[in-house]
């Protein structure tokens, strides 16, 4: 049986870097013809991305796949209201109005379509591919996924996708691997797919929790990471700030959860994601802010000025459960022990 490890089994070793400052550092990606300041894509769930995180995101430098669970004359609203320059994407699925959708989406200026399901090394995908080629020839962009695999990544590249989401099982709100046994690290799947010859943009997706996963997502081959739990929570994110005596919250669902299907099907079936509420973290640009520091800190680390020589210079090791606990913050505080005695 094949070892594979997650983002807390693996750290970057340091390397020699001769970069005196960090604003020297070039974080920027690209994804087809656009080029992108920031490698940051917001994930396409309800309680991420409507068109304030889009347009927040996009100014700061990065990119957002507006959501499919609604009408598509809302989802085109959300498109359409972003100013002339912005680029944004837009998620379909693969049946049903996805065709009309697409369309409606292109004609709305939607300058990415992301095929957005959740196994996406699938009959259905290959099928909506070739048709979205067929419509579409290179006009337009289109991301793809999720996948876990290389022969996934390879097939969806050759099926017709630009780019690939990688990563199953991993979200933060996610079940998966609970409900269905199947899945992959993260970190793994990034791992496996950057061994691709295809040229298809790597994005990781699934269960980043800090910039420190970002980095070794980065480092691992993806060009992008998208985002859903880590842009929640904001100004930015769809949904209403609930005041409690705890403090201010925000909610965050999987789209596979109950309350989500309910809310865009008014049916369940095959429940693989959870809701939750996330601490209230006021605007997105602080978030963004302090994960675009900690990227360029990481490739400071490795000595590298930009994202292609970081690929090239990162060296992993894997560490032990001691040297995970070693690097987890783990002061015990003196005023907590002296009251204990
Ligand atoms: P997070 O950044 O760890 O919160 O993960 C976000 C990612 O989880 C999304 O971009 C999707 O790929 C995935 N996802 C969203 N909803 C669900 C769900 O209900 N079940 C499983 N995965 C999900």
């Amino acid at each position: 049986m094949k070892s594979v490890v997650c983002f807390d089994d693996v750290l970057l070793v340091p390397g020699f870097s001769d970069i005196t400052s960090r604003a020297k550092i070039d974080i920027s990606s690209t994804l087809g013809k656009h080029q992108f300041r920031l490698p940051i894509i917001s994930s396409p769930m309800d309680t991420v991305t409507e068109s304030p995180m889009a347009a927040a995101i996009f100014d700061y430098g990065g990119l957002s796949i507006i959501h499919r669970y609604n009408t598509i004359d809302t989802q085109c609203k959300h498109v359409e209201c972003l100013p002339a320059d912005s680029l944004v994407g837009a998620a379909i699925g693969v049946t049903g109005d996805y065709i009309d959708r697409a369309t409606a989406l292109y004609d709305a200026g939607a300058n990415v379509l992301c095929v957005d399901i959740a196994h996406g090394h699938h009959i259905l995908m290959k099928d909506a591919l070739h048709r979205l080629r067929e419509i579409f020839g290179n006009a337009i962009h289109i991301m793809a996924g999720n996948v876990a695999t290389l022969e996934g990544f390879n097939d969806l590249a050759d099926w017709g996708a630009d780019s690939i989401r990688v990563g199953i099982g991993g979200g933060s709100i996610c079940s998966t691997r609970i409900q269905a046994g199947h899945g992959v690290p993260t970190l793994q799947s990034v791992l496996d797919c950057s061994a691709s010859d295809r040229g298809a943009v790597l994005i990781a997706d699934g269960g980043i929790r800090n910039s420190g996963d970002i980095v070794k997502a980065l480092a691992a081959g993806a060009d992008f990471v998208m985002l859903g739990s880590l842009l929640a929570g904001t100004d930015e994110s769809p949904g209403k700030r609930i005041k409690t005596a705890q403090g201010d919250f925000k909610t965050y669902r999987g789209m596979a959860s109950t309350d989500a299907q309910m809310a865009w099907r008014g049916r369940t079936s095959s429940i693989e994601g959870i809701s939750s509420l996330v601490p209230y973290r006021g605007s997105v640009l602080g978030i963004l802010d302090e994960l675009a520091l900690g990227i360029r800190s990481g490739l400071s680390y490795s000595g590298a000025k930009n994202l292609l020589e970081f690929q090239v210079r990162a060296n992993f090791i894997q560490q032990s459960p001691a040297a995970i606990t070693e690097g987890t913050t783990h002061i015990r505080s003196k005023a907590v022990s002296f009251n204990a005695k």
